[in-house]
């Protein structure tokens, strides 16, 4: 099995490897797509927007050690005003 290959479902790009800090609790690198067109984030991105309005979404994330699906926080510096656009639309 080579994790270098694994790629994201949502939007078939290539998943970057992380290393967890120690506090989230993950003890072993994880793989995430960090393409912001990546239809996962947006969607999950608009639903916390509406719902919180907060700047951050999730990021798809895959955990090696058992092949299961993590959503990743991931703060979004920079793009609240492009959030707040959506939001307003929606
Ligand atoms: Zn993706």
């Amino acid at each position: 099995m080579n994790n270098d290959k694994l790629t994201c479902p949502y939007c078939e790009e290539p998943l970057e490897r992380w290393e967890p800090s120690p506090y989230t609790g993950w003890g072993h690198d994880m793989f995430y797509c960090n393409n912001n067109r990546c239809s996962y984030f947006i969607s999950g991105r608009e639903k916390i927007c509406q719902k919180y309005e907060k700047n951050f979404a999730y990021r798809y994330c895959y955990d090696p050690e058992n092949g299961r699906e993590v959503p990743l926080v991931a703060w979004c510096p920079g793009e609240l005003s492009l959030l707040k656009g959506r939001c307003k639309a929606a």
